[in-house]
């Protein structure tokens, strides 16, 4: 596993150079970090992992699940790394696009695509998975009007389970997602499927992401391989010829250690499944969150320090926008908190407990409450850690604070830090636009009818 040390060493690093450098400071007071280089190891980690189970010349497709960080430079640098992308809708399409995601390394999958979507699909030849019956019919008629490069698969739910998380869990009995397998007759609907379209060459699921144990992802899978024999066998030909086993791999918030490793997830999958990499399917998975959780860190500025009720609170500039989840439902979804001083030096001193709140305008707005650290002061820093994925890259529009800007560093080659701007920081002028700026008088003008 790519050094954890070395890790740490580089986000430490990174926090001093951006406020030396300016990015952060009294007028910028938060800021998004992305690790470069963490992003390029865990992407090689990832492939390794795959190679040292799959039989030699078995195609794999590791495409990156785009709504963990739908960033343009984010995919593009994935793709340098030899992974695709996994999109859910039309504006994720449009990010892999803009990154140069060529259609054949490109899977849609989605629970809700229009007939459009779905159309443009089969004509760039981009990978989809049917989510449904009815979806289903839809491709039936376009594949009648019109030749399509598309790989064409099923999505079905195993219904094996939820984990600890249930708007995680997608392998439910009640799940929304793909066709539900044990339900009474769906598993001989989808075996007459594949019988009735020789074009559909695939099979997917997504068993669910964080809070889903190994072996419950493992169990999905097992599912749908178990799933892909049966039907191969009864048509008496390799008609299913690639399994798309999804992502999931949860995450590690509760220290710097990336566990579980690819490296685990594949062993376990090749003694759970000796037959998914027997080189006889082409592998597709789809993971977002591990790809991109470590390697991201929000940045936010002390602006005041307080006291209240006996408890420190720090008032910071990272809150519900940048951490939607873990600050409506904290339980699930608790955050690392790591202090650092005004010049962005990691913060000494003995622990205290306290709040780390954020600047929106309700009570609940805490990044984490009750936290032992070292004190946070009027102009230090806050920084909440392994937010790569998930965060800073889902913005929340409360109080109309801005998106803040995003840097990737990377050694700039003489011993210092180099940043480039992912994605700049919103502007008052944009938030005004993007919130009905050119139609200042559309409601003042309309006139229900039988008004004056
Ligand atoms: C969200 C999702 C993924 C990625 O899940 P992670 O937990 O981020 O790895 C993959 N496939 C599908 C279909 C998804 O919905």
């Amino acid at each position: 596993m790519g050094g954890t040390e070395e890790r740490v060493t580089r986000r430490d690093e990174a926090v001093r150079a951006a406020v030396e450098q300016g990015l952060l400071g009294a007028g910028t007071p938060i800021v998004g970090l992305l690790d470069v280089t963490g992003i390029r190891e865990s992407a090689r980690e990832l492939r390794a992992a795959f190679d040292a189970v799959t039989a030699p010349g078995t195609p794999v497709l590791h495409a990156f699940a785009v709504k963990a960080t739908p960033l343009v430079p984010v995919l593009r640098l994935l793709y340098d790394e030899g992974l695709g992308a996994e999109v859910a809708s039309p504006g994720e399409l449009a990010l892999a696009r803009a990154a140069g995601v060529p259609p054949h390394r490109t899977v849609l999958d989605s629970p809700a695509k229009t007939p459009a979507e779905l159309r443009e699909a089969l004509a760039l030849g981009i990978a989809v998975n049917a989510d449904n019956p009815q979806e289903l019919g839809r491709i039936d008629a376009l594949m009648r009007s019109a030749e399509s490069r598309s790989p064409l698969g099923i999505r079905v739910n195993p219904q094996v389970g939820g984990g600890s998380i249930g708007a995680t869990s997608t392998a439910t009995a009640t799940s929304k997602f793909g066709v539900a397998l044990k339900d009474e007759g769906a598993r001989e609907w989808v075996v007459r499927a594949y019988a009735q379209r020789p074009w559909l060459t695939r099979l997917h699921a997504h068993t669910g992401s964080q809070g889903i144990p190994l072996s419950l992802m493992a169990q999905g899978v097992a599912q749908v391989y178990a799933l892909a024999e049966e039907i191969n066998g009864r048509l008496g030909r390799r008609q299913i010829d690639t399994l798309d086993i999804g992502g999931g791999l949860p995450v590690n918030f509760g220290s710097d250690e990336s566990t579980p490793t690819y490296a685990q997830y594949a062993r376990l999958l090749s003694e759970a499944v000796p037959g998914l990499f027997s080189g006889r399917y082409g592998l597709v998975t789809e993971f977002g969150r591990s790809l991109l959780a470590k390697h991201g860190t929000v940045v936010a500025r002390v602006e005041y320090a307080k006291s209240a009720g006996g408890r420190p609170v720090a008032v910071t500039h990272a809150g519900v926008q940048v951490a939607a989840r873990t600050v409506y439902v904290p339980g699930s979804w608790p955050l690392r908190i790591a202090a650092y001083d005004a010049k962005g030096r990691p913060k000494e001193g003995p622990a205290v407990v306290q709040d780390v709140a954020g600047p929106a305008c309700f009570a609940g707005d805490l990044l984490a409450e009750g936290r032992a650290l070292p004190l946070l002061e009027q102009g230090d820093y806050a920084a909440a850690l392994d937010t790569g994925a998930y965060y800073f890259a889902h913005h929340y529009a409360y109080n109309s604070l801005a998106r803040p800007g995003i840097y990737g560093f990377a050694p700039d080659g003489s011993g210092g830090v180099g940043f480039a701007t992912v994605r700049a920081a919103q502007t008052l002028d944009e938030i005004v636009a993007e919130s009905g700026g050119a139609h200042a008088t559309a409601l003042t003008t309309l006139r229900a009818p039988g008004r004056r």
